[in-house]
C-alpha cells in the first residue's frame, strides 16, 4: 500500500523558535483530542502521535479506517527542512508571472534547482527572475504543487485531507504563514 503524507509547512519560523513553537501546537493538539500524547511506532517503523479520539476534527472528512492502520502518525519535524510535494509542476515569478520551471522542460528544473541546494547549504535562497530580473526568495515563488522551505513541519501521515479551518488554526498559533505540501510514497 502507498502512503500518504500533508504537511503543514511553517515558512516563516526561525531556527532559534521551531523547537519551542513545535511542542506547543503538539500540546495543543493532544488538549484537542486530535493526537494522542504517547509517542508509539506509527510513521514506516518511526515515532510519531496516532490520531487521537476526536482526529475528525482536523479532516474534511473523517476515514473509519485511519485508526486501524499501521501507519497514522502525526509528527513535528524541526531544522532546516526542504517540506516537498511529489515533484514539482511549475514554479513561477511572484514579480512578472514568469513560468521559471515548467515540467515539460527538464532544463528548466536543472537551472532553477540550484538555488534549493544553496539553500540547504545555508545560503539566503535568494535568486533573480530570469525574466524579470527581480529578486525572489526561495518560499516567494509560487510552487506548484506547494513546497515550503523552513526550520518547522507538521506531518500527518495516511490522514484524509486536513480541513482547511484547522489549518487556519495551526496557523493562527503559530502566527506564521504556512503551506501544505503533500504526496504519496
Ligand atoms: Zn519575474
Amino acid at each position: 500500500m502507498s502512503e500518504w503524507f500533508e504537511t503543514i509547512a511553517d515558512i516563516e519560523a526561525t531556527p532559534e523558535e521551531a523547537d519551542q513553537l513545535g511542542a506547543e501546537v503538539l500540546s495543543w493538539l493532544v488538549e484537542q483530542g486530535i493526537v494522542a500524547a504517547e509517542p508509539t511506532l506509527c510513521i514506516l517503523g518511526d515515532h510519531g502521535h496516532r490520531p487521537g479520539p476526536d482526529y475528525a476534527a482536523a479532516t474534511v472528512e473523517p476515514c473509519d479506517d485511519l485508526p486501524g492502520l499501521a501507519t497514522n502518525g502525526f509528527r513535528v519535524v524541526t531544522g532546516q527542512s526542504v517540506f516537498y510535494s511529489m515533484g514539482v509542476d511549475q514554479v513561477v515569478c511572484p514579480r512578472c508571472e514568469a513560468v521559471v520551471v515548467d515540467d515539460q522542460d527538464r532544463d528548466s528544473w536543472s537551472d532553477f534547482s540550484p538555488v534549493v541546494d544553496e539553500w540547504c547549504m545555508g545560503g539566503t535562497g535568494v535568486r533573480a527572475c530570469g525574466h524579470c530580473g527581480e529578486p525572489v526568495g526561495i518560499n516567494e515563488w509560487r510552487w506548484s504543487p506547494p513546497w515550503g522551505f523552513g526550520y518547522l513541519g507538521f506531518e500527518f501521515w495516511n490522514w484524509p485531507m486536513l480541513d482547511p479551518g484547522f489549518v487556519a488554526a495551526v496557523s493562527n498559533r503559530l502566527g506564521h504563514r504556512t503551506v501544505q505540501p503533500s504526496g504519496k510514497l
